[in-house]
Parts: structure tokens; C-alpha cells; sequence
């Protein structure tokens, strides 16, 4: 035999591993469904200790496939009992994956990307710079090691760690299709929640095979603003985007779009900027997440006064629309809202152009106040 790549079984779903069997191995399609439950359910890598699985076939997978997985290389507890866990990827990029523990609930926040190839001007993700897509096996993976370390399947996760899910379409589907899977992680539909910044044309993919929550990065009542808060605006205007939304949501009547928007000082704050946002979600069913903005080293973007959120707060909620403000979690390790960063290698050479056009950071700015 060659040295032909072998299959990597962690990036199948549960449809990709029953063809397997049933066809490329001439096998039963049960068969691969126990392959499935061995590695998700009971997080066995080796086919040996797969004993309900035929010895011979056994060996016949040996040949032709393998079981990787990225590994914990450093894990970082807060203070809030939220964890980051930082992961080696199979050519030693690394990824951040964080742990959120909110009384019985336990929510994971997966990343997609290394780095991220939008440049959403107050994420430090952005500021990192583009590598590469993350493979099925890397993005399931994180809700496996998460799974490993605390003996149990979380309860919720959402895509919002670093990069931008849909563009990383086919392997953030499948990886969302095993933890939906009852044979895997069986977390519900309403549990699994992915964020967009807005790549409308596959916003309108995926609502034809998941059938997950959606969160939309929405920053701005405007286009005049969010151009320049999220770029990709400038592609998917809201005019475009908002009924992409509507639509996402609207044969289940439970279902609301969760609308993240970060609160920056004096850029998009006021009440002004909140009226605008109620009569742009009018007629939409919402739901709105107000992110106190977490600050990095570098950032010219301040958060906004508390009493500012509030105030934000209470103008949505009188206009009918459940609106939150979402505690900062794990401030103290970097691992709040757009804090990942990982080890990227850049390949758009966005970090070599920011140094050139912004010098030096000289002192960062205080970690964690005023919130
Ligand atoms: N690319 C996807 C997934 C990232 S989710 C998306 O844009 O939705 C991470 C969430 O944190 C997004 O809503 C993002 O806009 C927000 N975020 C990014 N940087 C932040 C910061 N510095 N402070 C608070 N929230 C931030």
C-alpha cells in the first residue's frame, strides 16, 4: 500500500460515515453508526477498544482510515468559572475554545477559522488576520475535548469563537449536524446556535439543511454605520440582510433572531441609534443581545458607560423587544466576546499592514473595567 492520505473518521457526520460503510467498505450501515457513538459518545480513538465493531473490519478500517482530533495544549480557568482552552490544530495552529458554566447550563464557543478573513473593525480576532478553514474534525472536536473534560456533553453551543462560520460552510454544517445527532451530543436544534456577521448567500444555503438558531452581528441601526463597524456590510447591505433573517426563522413560530450588538462609546450608543434599531426590527421577531464591548491591546473603541447600556436597554424593552445585556464572561483571561486570537499564521498580511500603517500599541487599555 501507498501512503494515500487516510479518511479522518472525526470529519464524518452521521450520513457520511453510514455511506462509508454501506459502500466504499462493502459493510453495514449500522456498523458505521457505531463507529460513530464509540468516537463521539465515548470518546474512543482506537479501533481496538471498538468492540462491538466485527475484528475484521476493524482491520480493514485500520487501512484505510485514522481518528485525529486537536489537542488541549493549555487550559486557563477565570475567575467566573468560565475556561479558555487553547487547541493545537494537526499543523500546530493554534485555536481558542471557551467553556461558559451558567448554573445548569454549560455553553461552548466553538471556533470555525484561524483567524478570520473579515475585519470587523473591533474584534481582536480580526486583527489576527486569515489563515485557513477549519476541517469538520477540528471544529467537532473542540465539543469533543469539551465533552471529555467535563465527563459530559455541554448544553448548549454557539459558533462564536473565532471566524465567521458561513464562510466555512460544508464543514460547519457537518460539525453541526453531530451535535445535533442523538447518537453524539444530542443537543436540541433551539441549543445550537450559529453567529453570522451576514454572508447572506449562504445564510440562505443553510436554511435549506440545519435547522439551528441564529445569531446575526448586527453592531448598527444603519448601513452608514455598520459599513464601517462590519465591512461585509458593504456586500449584504441591511436591506438584504434583514428579510434573509426573517426568512431563516419563519416556519417555526418559537423562534426569534438573536441580534448581537456590541456597545461602543459614543459611536453607536444613544438613543438615537436605539430608535433607529426598533423601527429597522419592526416586524421582525427579536430578540437583542447588548455586548458590553471588550476592549484589547491596540483598540481605539471604548465601552460604554453602564448607565448608557441601560438606558439602551430600557428604550428596546418599552418598544416590545426582549433585550439583554450579556455579562461579560471570562474578562480576566481574555476570553470574552472577540478576545480569541490563537496562534495565526496570517496569510492576508493584514497584521504586517496594520503595523505598518499603526506603529505601536504602547500601553493597552485596562482589562475588564467598568463592567
Ligand atoms: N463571525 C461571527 C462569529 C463571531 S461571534 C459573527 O460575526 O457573528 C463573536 C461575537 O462577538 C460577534 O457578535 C462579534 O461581533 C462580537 N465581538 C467581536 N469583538 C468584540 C469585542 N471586542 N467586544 C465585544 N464583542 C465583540
Amino acid at each position: 500500500m501507498g501512503d494515500v492520505e487516510k479518511i479522518n473518521l472525526a470529519d464524518l457526520d452521521r450520513e457520511a460515515m453510514e455511506t462509508l460503510f454501506a459502500e466504499r467498505l462493502g459493510s453495514k450501515a449500522f456498523h458505521g453508526r457505531n463507529v460513530l457513538k464509540w468516537i463521539h459518545k465515548h470518546g474512543v480513538t482506537d479501533f481496538d477498544d471498538m468492540t462491538d465493531v466485527p475484528k475484521k473490519l476493524r482491520a480493514e478500517l485500520d487501512e484505510i482510515a485514522e481518528i485525529r482530533l486537536p489537542e488541549i495544549v493549555f487550559e486557563q480557568p477565570a475567575r467566573d468559572g468560565t475556561i479558555k482552552w487553547i487547541l493545537e490544530l494537526l499543523d500546530g495552529q493554534r485555536i481558542e475554545t471557551v467553556y461558559i458554566p451558567e448554573g445548569d447550563r454549560s455553553t461552548i464557543c466553538v471556533s470555525s477559522q484561524v483567524g478570520c478573513a473579515l475585519d470587523c473593525s473591533f474584534c481582536s480576532t480580526a486583527q489576527q488576520g486569515f489563515n485557513r478553514n477549519l476541517t469538520p474534525a477540528e471544529i467537532i472536536g473542540q465539543v469533543w475535548q469539551a465533552t471529555r473534560e467535563l465527563g459530559r456533553s455541554p448544553t448548549n453551543v454557539v459558533m462564536m469563537g473565532m471566524g465567521e462560520p458561513l464562510a466555512n460552510f460544508g464543514p460547519v454544517v457537518t460539525a453541526m449536524n453531530l451535535m445535533q445527532d442523538d447518537l453524539t451530543y444530542m443537543i436540541s436544534k433551539y441549543r445550537v446556535t450559529l453567529s453570522t456577521s451576514g454572508v447572506v448567500p449562504n445564510l440562505n444555503r443553510l436554511r435549506e439543511v440545519s435547522d439551528v438558531s441564529l445569531a446575526v452581528s448586527l453592531h448598527a441601526p444603519n448601513n452608514e454605520l455598520r459599513d464601517q463597524l462590519v465591512p461585509i456590510n458593504r456586500k449584504y447591505p441591511l436591506e438584504v440582510l434583514i428579510p434573509a433573517c426573517r426568512e431563516f426563522i419563519k416556519d417555526d413560530k418559537r423562534r426569534k433572531v438573536t441580534w448581537e450588538y456590541v456597545m461602543l462609546d459614543g459611536v453607536n450608543d444613544s438613543i438615537q441609534h436605539a430608535k433607529q434599531l426598533i423601527r429597522l426590527l419592526e416586524g421582525t421577531p427579536s430578540k437583542i443581545n447588548l455586548i458590553p464591548f471588550n476592549p484589547f491591546p491596540g483598540t481605539d473603541y471604548k465601552t460604554s458607560p453602564p448607565e448608557r447600556v441601560e438606558a439602551f436597554r430600557q428604550k428596546l424593552m418599552k418598544a416590545g423587544i426582549i433585550s439583554i445585556t450579556r455579562k461579560t464572561r471570562g474578562d480576566d483571561i481574555d476570553a470574552a466576546c472577540g478576545q480569541l486570537v490563537g496562534k495565526v499564521r496570517d496569510k492576508s498580511r493584514r497584521q504586517l499592514r496594520r503595523q505598518v500603517q499603526k506603529p505601536v500599541a504602547i500601553s493597552p487599555p485596562p482589562q475588564g473595567s467598568a463592567q
